[in-house]
């Protein structure tokens, strides 16, 4: 596990503030180390675990997958829950989304 002042270390789903954990392997990310996964949430410990790679991009895909889950378990979706290629889908166009309209968030903490 590595922690760095750049990187997000929090994020609050709907009630819910999950710290952010980041590990350089694969196989750290799953917290039994059975499975080489990309990204974890534990919904017990309100962690989000992630694969810290060297694309970015990437990890902001599987940050949204993670949230997505996240929301899935708050909002009593488990149908959608269940869906891990529906999620990476969503998660996927939503991080290009983010990436391609850099004022959003400021223009929605201002005007929405
Ligand atoms: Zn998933």
């Amino acid at each position: 596990m590595s922690k760095k002042k750049d990187l997000l270390s929090s994020v609050k789903v709907i009630d819910t503030i999950y710290s952010i954990e980041y590990f350089k392997s694969l196989l750290e990310v799953d917290p039994d180390q059975k499975d080489r996964l990309l990204g974890y949430i534990d919904r017990k410990d309100c962690e989000i675990r992630l694969y810290e790679p060297k694309s970015k991009q990437g990890m902001l895909a599987t940050f949204i997958h993670e949230l997505i889950h996240g929301i899935c378990d708050k909002a009593g979706l488990e149908e959608l829950d269940e869906k891990e290629n529906e999620i990476d889908s969503i998660a996927i166009n939503m991080a290009a989304i983010l990436k391609d309209n850099y004022d959003l968030f400021k223009y929605i903490i201002k005007e929405w």
